[in-house]
């Protein structure tokens, strides 16, 4: 199998003066996911690495740099899934982790359950080894600045300017055909105490099913739960693998890139996806996918989205 990787650090209306951090931030994702697959590494192992740097990148809304709710704290939520056997390790509502993925992969492999949240797992994460760390060591600066000017005055867009942020996600297929999908946000601004979004949901904001591919979600979660919006778009895949066609209204919601009724299955089925988004929930966001065979995909109906994958001839693209 070849192996392929595609990521994604949110779909929102980026300002020009992020574009450049979005664009090394996704970047660096994908050299540390791609270093790992090219050596013949794991596809999990690899969504993880690059996961784990979109994390830390205090541009993205995930771990360190996320959203504050409207108490002033971080609160995070992360799934990563297995399209051999669909099991998801999934967490949601932590406070006190660094890099929530590992803890995902921790519940994946480690647990008989595939959720776990808020005290119960930071309780399986100290007893599985992942260190908790203070919770405001998650808080960066700006957010922190964002959330005072939201609490005086009422949430906005524009008291975010220059650090919008997203929801992290990537999707990899090893050289042994494992195929992984994971997703990892802060979840909205000033959201309510202990609201989760569609990001850490199995089918909303991340799927993977090695019969039709892997599938990692951003925008709006609370429009992207009610059309379960990663199962749908896997499902895309498997239902129309090789013919898929269509309506001419969905280009509307593109991806920016050309596709032909005959192929690209990958991007028609990413663009349809957006598209049932926008028509039944006038939602907005995105998402990044990869078939079975590892042909990328991806589409948003935000003004912009920061992505970047490895394409069939080798190349590195990086978009936002
Ligand atoms: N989908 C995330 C949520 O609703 C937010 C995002 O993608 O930026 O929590």
């Amino acid at each position: 199998m070849k192996p392929a990787l595609i990521v994604h650090g949110g779909a929102w209306d980026i300002p020009d003066e992020a574009v450049g951090a979005c664009i090394s931030g996704c970047r660096s994702a994908l050299d540390a996911g791609w270093s790992i697959l090219s050596r013949g590494g794991s596809a999990l192992d690899a969504v993880e690495a690059a996961i784990v740097v979109l994390e830390d990148d205090a541009v993205f809304d995930a771990g360190f740099g996320s959203h504050l709710n409207l108490e002033g704290r971080v609160e995070c939520d992360a799934i990563v899934m297995d399209g051999a056997t669909l099991r998801a390790g999934a967490v949601a509502g932590l406070q006190r982790i660094r890099n929530p993925i590992r803890l995902a992969r921790a519940v994946l492999e480690r647990c008989p359950h595939m959720m776990l949240v808020a005290e119960g797992a930071e309780r399986f994460a100290k007893d599985n080894g992942i260190a908790l760390c203070d919770p405001e060591e998650l808080v960066s600066d700006a957010e922190r600045e964002a959330w005072r000017l939201c609490s005086q005055d009422e949430h906005a867009a524009a008291h975010h300017r220059g650090h919008e942020q997203g929801t992290v996600g990537a999707v990899a297929l090893d050289a042994q055909g494992g195929l992984f999908a994971g997703t990892s946000t802060g979840g909205t601004c000033c959201k309510l105490p202990g609201r989760v979004g569609d990001s850490p949901l199995i089918g909303c904001g991340c799927y993977a099913d090695s019969t039709a591919g892997g599938v990692s979600c951003t925008g709006y979660g609370e429009a992207i739960m009610k059309i379960v919006m990663a199962k749908t778009a896997a499902d895309l895949l498997r239902d129309h693998g090789g013919s898929f066609c269509v309506s001419d209204s969905s280009r509307d919601h593109a991806s920016g890139t050309s596709a032909s009724c005959a192929g690209d299955t990958a991007i028609l089925a990413a663009r349809e996806a957006v598209h049932i988004l926008a028509q039944r929930t006038r939602g907005t966001g995105g998402l990044i996918l990869l078939d079975c065979e590892g042909n990328p995909g991806f589409a948003f109906n935000t003004p912009r989205m920061a992505y970047a994958y490895v394409a069939s001839d080798g190349s590195f693209f990086t978009s936002v």
